[in-house]
């Protein structure tokens, strides 16, 4: 193994190969590209074609792809060789500038919620040369975006770069305000923890709502779960510690910033947080980090499952958005400065977040509303489905009083005029922690806590950006034409906070007072994807997004559609994999160990007359119950879900799936529990939970 260093981004055709392997020029050209979104020369473009291939080659590989994320909410790649005949029967290797910038992939195939039936068929990917190029597997990856040829987003990565521009030119109109010219782009910067499960790919590979589904529909609670919370930071075991450093080494070379690793709440669960970094970049390395993270574990006869919520009874995975905004000259914009003017900018732009986060909560919620996740957050171990803020106790005093244009009387007793008076500064509160909250602000950062261990982050950056860019361009409207800027600042902060702060909760988020407080505040409480979605459609939300230019008309509409059957897919695969799994797996195992205890009970009473048998009789009267349950249980599932097809649209077919095939899911579900405690674990057709949970050693 080389040195950490060494390796590092040794797959990745980054800054340094650029400066090494471009002239000056060229290299120039592109970083004005990268850094200030400036179009891109055609010649500049073959020579890093040319650079990029040369370089591919030495490091193996022999394809290249454009590397893009559809809906589907993976990614997606189409590998082209770099061969090119050549006029002797042999071949050269080659690419060009045209290859780098614009692939033609089909786009028939992957989902467009209609964009695809009103317009072409086909699609185009275009090259996104803020997010570095890479090798994986012997190809070249070009990170791209994905369009339909009418220009409109197939993907998750164009509106992201579109709610970036949004959000850094309204915070350039601000920080101009306060006197930076030097000033050239503000950029949001994400650093995601990312949980996951590890199980035995043997084990795994014999339960097929695990293949099918990536978690279980079927297993009683094991005698021993997460109870004595003796896995938390607890020792890595052998076995998950070499997949840990082999995971690593891996995104080490892809440039992944891989930092933290350690045991999460639940057996077998874990967590890996990268060093944050640039939005479009982050987003893009957590899509790798999951792709890498099941690769490996294939390597170490493992399965890491990304699933939201694998097994019941014990915490689900969800993911940590830390986000941040900061200038290029390295300035976050969400620490406390040195000075009350320096202050009264970081106020402002942490208003602008709390007013976006009460106006948009709604698409803060939808942004991370799936089927899988719909099983974590308001079930006591994720943030609740309500959206509020946490900013811990002196922030929120120092808020307080402004609001109520009251002396402060926290650290210092100081009157709250922002940049006449002096204001104190705020210390890092680290000692107070809250895991409760769905967007906590944690010092210099906020971090949106209700994502799903599956979800793209794209989705919950698209919304925040945009949200904060809105609140950001009516201060700035508002500031511009100020007479006194100081006073003007003083009476927005102040008016943001009077009509927001019912968005701000420092309490507890999983206790159910907070359900009915937060009803009284007025904040929305969707709990599952139906009851998310339509909020997409709102006046109010696409007016945001298409005013800033993030989404069209089109692409909302589509999104709304994709997301929906998305989630239909989704449970109705989940379905058909119990129906099918408890008639051709459960059922027979019951009938038969049901017949064994028959049969034992006949010999026994053959051999010794006298001998009780009411342990058989009983076992077998209440396993015989409990298969005609199941039958009949199995059969009000598969009705509900032939149903689905009746249902007028995608909207009423998810209703549907929430109102009645998820309930006979979860009535199908208990008695095949049942029978699973009752029956010989010898005679039980896959592995429990206490196999999964803590079979890797
Ligand atoms: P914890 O949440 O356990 O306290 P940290 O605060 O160290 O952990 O960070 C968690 C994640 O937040 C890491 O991915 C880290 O890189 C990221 N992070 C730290 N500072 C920022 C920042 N300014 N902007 C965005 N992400 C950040
Ligand atoms: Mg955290």
């Amino acid at each position: 193994m080389s040195s950490v260093p060494v390796m590092f981004g040794s797959m990745v055709f980054d800054d340094r190969e650029m400066k090494a392997r471009l002239s000056a020029k060229v290299y120039n050209s592109l970083k004005k590209t990268i850094d200030e979104g400036e179009s891109l020369d055609g010649k500049v473009a073959d020579a890093v074609a040319i650079a990029m291939k040369d370089w591919a080659l030495e490091k193996g590989a022999t394809h290249f792809t454009h590397w893009f994320q559809p809906l589907t909410g993976v990614t997606a790649e189409k590998h082209d060789s770099f061969i090119s005949p050549s006029p002797d029967g042999g071949v050269i290797m080659e690419f060009s500038g045209k290859e780098l910038i614009k692939g033609e992939p089909d786009a028939s195939s992957f989902p467009s919620g209609g964009i695809r039936a009103t317009f072409e068929a086909r699609g185009y990917t275009a090259w996104d040369p803020t997010s570095y190029a890479f090798i994986k597997d012997k190809t070249l990856c070009i990170p791209t975006a994905f369009c339909s040829y009418s220009g409109e987003a197939l993907d998750k990565k164009t509106p992201l770069l579109r709610s970036m521009e949004a959000l850094n030119k309204q915070a350039l109109r601000i920080l101009k305000l306060f006197g930076h010219k030097d000033i050239k782009y503000v950029r949001t910067s994400v650093g995601p923890e990312q949980e996951y499960f590890l199980v035995d790919r043997e084990m795994y590979n014999q339960r097929p709502d695990l293949i099918f589904t990536g978690r279980t529909l079927f297993g009683a609670k094991p005698p021993k779960g997460q109870e004595l919370d003796d896995h938390y930071f607890g020792v890595i075991k052998p076995r998950v510690q070499a997949y840990m450093n082999d995971l690593n080494e891996e995104l080490w070379k892809l440039g992944v910033l891989a930092k933290t690793e350690h045991n999460e709440v639940a057996p077998a669960q874990h967590e890996l947080a990268p060093i944050y970094a640039t939005t479009n970049i982050a987003t893009d390395h957590n899509q790798l980090t999951m792709e890498i993270m099941q690769k490996v574990a294939q390597k170490h006869g493992l399965v890491c499952l990304l699933h939201e919520k694998p097994f019941a009874g014990v915490n689900g995975s969800g993911k940590h958005n830390n986000w941040s905004m900061a200038t290029d000259t390295g300035v976050n914009l969400l620490t406390p400065g040195e000075t009350p003017y320096e202050n009264a900018q970081f106020l402002l732009f942490l208003v602008a977040v709390i007013q976006a986060v009460d106006e948009y909560q709604t698409l803060l919620r939808l942004s991370v509303a799936t089927a899988g996740n719909d099983h974590r957050l308001g079930a006591n171990e994720a943030p609740p489905a309500i959206i509020s803020m946490f900013l811990g106790d002196e922030l929120s005093a120092v808020l307080d009083a402004i609001e109520k244009d009251q002396p402060y009387t926290g650290t210092e007793k100081t009157e709250m005029k922002l940049g006449v008076h002096v204001l104190p500064r705020f210390f890092r509160d680290t000692t107070d922690r809250n895991r409760t909250s769905p967007f906590a602000f944690t010092g210099n950062k906020f971090e949106f806590r209700s994502l799903g261990s599956s979800n793209s982050i794209a989705c919950a950056n698209i919304m925040l950006n945009t949200a904060v860019a809105e609140s950001l361009k009516q201060y700035a409207d508002e500031l511009e034409k100020a007479e006194d800027f100081e006073t003007a600042v003083h009476a927005l902060v102040r008016r943001v906070l009077l009509d927001h702060s019912r968005v701000i909760f420092n309490g507890n988020g999983y206790d159910d007072s907070w359900i009915v407080e937060a009803e009284k505040r007025g904040l929305a409480n969707l709990k599952t994807t139906p009851d998310a979605m339509p909020e997409l459609l709102t006046e109010k939300n696409r007016t945001l997004l298409m005013s800033h230019g993030v989404m069209s008309e089109t692409e909302i509409n589509s999104r709304y559609e994709i997301m929906l059957e998305n989630y239909c897919k989704t449970v109705n695969i989940e379905a058909m994999t119990m129906v099918d799994m408890a008639r051709k797996m459960i059922l027979p195992a019951v009938e038969s160990y049901t017949a064994e205890l028959s049969e034992a009970l006949q010999t026994k009473k053959a051999a010794v007359p006298e001998a009780g048998c009411g342990y058989e009789k009983k076992k077998i009267v209440k396993l015989s119950g409990l298969m005609e349950a199941i039958d009949g249980a199995v059969d009000a599932l598969e009705a509900e879900v032939l149903k689905l097809k009746d249902a007028a649209d995608i909207t009423e077919a998810a209703c549907l799936i929430r109102d009645a095939v998820l309930p006979k899911m979860a009535a199908l579900r208990l008695p095949c529990d049942e029978a699973e405690t009752m029956t010989a674990k010898k005679a039980w057709p896959y592995p429990v939970y206490s196999d999964l949970l803590f079979g890797v050693k």
